[in-house]
C-alpha cells in the first residue's frame, strides 16, 4: 500500500502503545501505510508484537511497554530520541475492560483498571510531552470510549479511566498548545477486537449490543485507525482538547 505522495503520516515518528492485536495494530499498519519514517509497536504481548511489527514490515520495530511503568516509559523514548531525533504522534491505545456490577468490583481490581488505562495514558503523556514541546510540534491521542461520555452499568472503573482520560486530555492540550503540541481523545463505540471477545467468553455481546447501535453493526478496528490517522497527522492541525466520536450514532 505504498503512496507515491509520500502519506498523510510522511516523516513522522509514531509510537502506539497495545499494539499487539486490535485496534492499535490496525493505527500501526495505517501510519506504515501512510509514510511513518518509524512505527514503534509497543505491548505487554510480546509474541503477538513481534508478529505485528514483523508483517508491517521494515519502519516497524516492537518492543516491550507496560504502559503502568514509567521507567519503561523513560528507556523507551530515550531510545526513540536517540535513534530518530523526535516524536511526532503518541497514541496512548493501551486499555484492559472488565464489566462487573459495582457491588461486586474488589478495590485490586479497580485500581488496576485505572492503572492501566488512566494512569498509563498519563505516563505516556509525561514522557513525552517535554519533546514535543522541544520541537514545537507533536501530536498526542489518547483512546477513551463511550464510556467517557456517558454511563453504562457495570462498568465502574472502566469508565473512571476513560472520563479521566477525557479529563487529562483537556488539561494536557490546554498546558502544550502554546507550544504547538495538540492532545485529543477518541471515543470508540463497539469494536469488534480481542477486548470485546474476551469480555463476553460465552459469546455473543457483540449481537447484544447492535441493536443499541444506529448504524446497526459494530466497527471493524479501521474505522477507529482512520479517525486516529486524522488526529496523528497534520490535516487535523487546528484541533486540539476536542473529543472525537466514532461510534455508528450510539450515543447521537
Ligand atoms: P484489545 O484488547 O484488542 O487491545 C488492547 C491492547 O492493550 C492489548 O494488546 C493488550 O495486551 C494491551 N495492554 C493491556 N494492558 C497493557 C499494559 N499494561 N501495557 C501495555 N499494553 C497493554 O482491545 P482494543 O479494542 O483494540 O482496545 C484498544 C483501546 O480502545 C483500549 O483503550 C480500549 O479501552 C478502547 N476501546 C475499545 C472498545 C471496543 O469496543 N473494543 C470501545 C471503546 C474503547
Amino acid at each position: 500500500m505504498e503512496r507515491l505522495d509520500g502519506g498523510r503520516l510522511a516523516g513522522k515518528v509514531t509510537l502506539v502503545t497495545g499494539s499487539a492485536r486490535g485496534q492499535g495494530a490496525a493505527e500501526a499498519r495505517l501510519f506504515a501505510a501512510e509514510g511513518a519514517e518509524a512505527v514503534y509497536v509497543t505491548d505487554v504481548l510480546d509474541t503477538e508484537g513481534e508478529a505485528t511489527a514483523a508483517a508491517i514490515g521494515a519502519v516497524a520495530t516492537y518492543r516491550h511497554l507496560d504502559v503502568t511503568d514509567e521507567e519503561a516509559w523513560t528507556a523507551l523514548v530515550a531510545e526513540i530520541l536517540e535513534r530518530h531525533g523526535r516524536i511526532d504522534v503518541l497514541v496512548n491505545n493501551a486499555g484492559i475492560f472488565r464489566v462487573m456490577p459495582t457491588a461486586l468490583t474488589s478495590e485490586a481490581e479497580y485500581r488496576l483498571i485505572v492503572d492501566v488505562n488512566q494512569v498509563g495514558t498519563f505516563l505516556g503523556m509525561k514522557a513525552v510531552i517535554p519533546c514535543m514541546v522541544a520541537a514545537e510540534s507533536g501530536s498526542i491521542v489518547n483512546i477513551s470510549s463511550v464510556a467517557g461520555l456517558q454511563g453504562a452499568a457495570g462498568t465502574m472503573a472502566y469508565a473512571a479511566s476513560k472520563w479521566a482520560v477525557r479529563g487529562m486530555t483537556k488539561v494536557a492540550a490546554k498546558e502544550v498548545a502554546p507550544f504547538g503540541v495538540r492532545v485529543n481523545s477518541v471515543h470508540p463505540g463497539i469494536i469488534d477486537t480481542p477486548m470485546m471477545t474476551e469480555a463476553s467468553p460465552e459469546g455473543g455481546l457483540l449481537e447484544r449490543v447492535v441493536r443499541a447501535i444506529p448504524m446497526g453493526h459494530v466497527a471493524e478496528a479501521d474505522d477507529v485507525a482512520r479517525l486516529v490517522l486524522y488526529l496523528a497527522s497534520d490535516d487535523s492541525r487546528y484541533s486540539t482538547g476536542a473529543e472525537f466520536v466514532v461510534d455508528g450514532g450510539m450515543t447521537a
